[in-house]
């Protein structure tokens, strides 16, 4: 039986990167090993390093005044990492637009002040609070946002800017790289890997220099340490080079499907299709508001939660798969990444349609 996997994270990678890797698992190139199994300051590995970073700046249009490093402990280690490094006793201004804007936030407080700017949790994160309504910080030590809500199902359509002199700072875990963006408009962008990127267990770090530049070196431990990732080219110890090659293979295949723009036209597509399926519909509906609907995890519910469990072990049984909504939340949720193929979505509103015949 065909499967779609519509996980939230570790998420379906491209099939095409999936084939690859399995082609090369035992020998890459004519090493006669598995690329797990070579040197990270070897000859095969560094070029694949490189070729990932490559690969980001490129997708990314970063100038020179940016790094990209890979740092260990996902999306999360980087919660505590940003205040540890940026925050020197100052204030950070917070929007708290989901779970885990406000995971970040809680980390942050551990390290000094947070001014939570805004926040949608009282409405159950169900729209991104307006920009205009934002109570920030004057020159407060970093604005973060999240730009997409992984658990809620939102996303800034617009991504926002944070007053003059105060770097931006965003989780991109559950976007990156399905959209186009001005990236200089970010100081620093960070996403654990297992949505669009890759295998589960590191960050991408997007990162100005100058900013770097803000860290207490007697304070943070080496490792803590962004400058230490950009002075040692993300190799101040053993990276994690297996998912870095993964890393490699699926910006490659991001470029091959013609940058981010190729990759957002379909993501729009498979977005519309399933939104206005649940529009259309009188049985399953969407729980966020419509202006900021995610086009990477579309949330929704059937009439009631039983009947949720029930389409939920349906589905699975038709080859559709982690369609449970967030465990804090319930409902349903599809994430659809760049990796979904329309043919996934168009299966699963095809099954949609037959379950709601027979139950409502
Ligand atoms: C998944 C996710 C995280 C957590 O990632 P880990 O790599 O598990 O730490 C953080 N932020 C967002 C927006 C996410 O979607």
């Amino acid at each position: 039986m065909k499967v779609y996997n519509f996980a939230a994270g570790p998420a379906t990678l491209p099939a095409e990167v999936m084939k690859k890797a399995q082609d090369e698992f035992t020998c890459y190139q004519d090493s006669g090993s598995g690329i797990m199994e070579l040197s990270h300051r070897g000859k095969y590995f560094k070029p694949v390093l490189e070729k990932a970073e490559a690969n980001i700046k490129q997708l990314l249009n970063l100038s020179d005044e940016y790094s990209v490093i890979i740092v260990q402990g996902g999306a999360s280690m980087q919660f505590a990492m940003i205040p540890m490094n940026l925050l020197n006793g100052g204030t950070a201004d917070y929007v708290d637009t989901g779970v885990w804007s406000n995971k970040a936030a809680k980390e942050a407080a551990m390290f000094g002040n947070v001014n939570i700017v805004a926040s949608s949790r009282e409405t159950k994160y169900d729209h991104i609070p307006a920009a205009s309504e934002w109570k920030s910080t004057p020159g407060a030590a970093y604005m973060h946002i999240t730009s997409n809500n992984t658990v809620a199902g939102t996303q800034y359509q617009n991504l926002p800017t944070a007053p003059a002199g105060v770097p931006l700072i965003a989780d991109m875990s559950s976007d990156i790289m399905s959209r186009c963006f001005d990236a200089s408009k970010f100081d620093m962008i960070y996403a654990g890997a297992q949505k669009n990127l890759g295998p589960s267990g590191m960050a991408v770090v997007i990162i100005k220099k100058a900013l770097a530049e803000r860290t207490d070196n007697s304070k943070v431990p080496t490792m803590l340490r962004y400058s230490t990732y950009i002075e040692n080219e993300s190799m101040f110890n053993t990276p994690p080079t297996f998912g870095i090659y993964i890393l490699s293979l699926v910006t490659d295949w991001i470029i091959a499907k013609g940058g981010i723009a190729g990759v957002e036209k379909v993501n729009n597509a498979k977005a519309a299709m399933l939104y206005d399926f649940l529009d259309s519909s009188s049985f399953f509906r969407s729980t966020v508001a419509k202006a900021d609907r995610s086009r990477m995890n579309v949330v929704f519910r059937t009439p009631n939660d039983e009947t949720d469990a029930k389409f939920v072990a349906e589905a699975k049984a038709a080859g559709l798969m982690e369609l449970k909504g967030h465990r804090l939340v319930g409902g349903c949720r599809a994430s659809i990444y760049n990796a979904m193929p329309v043919e996934g979505v168009q299966a699963l509103i095809d099954f949609m349609k037959k379950f709601e015949l027979e139950n409502r």
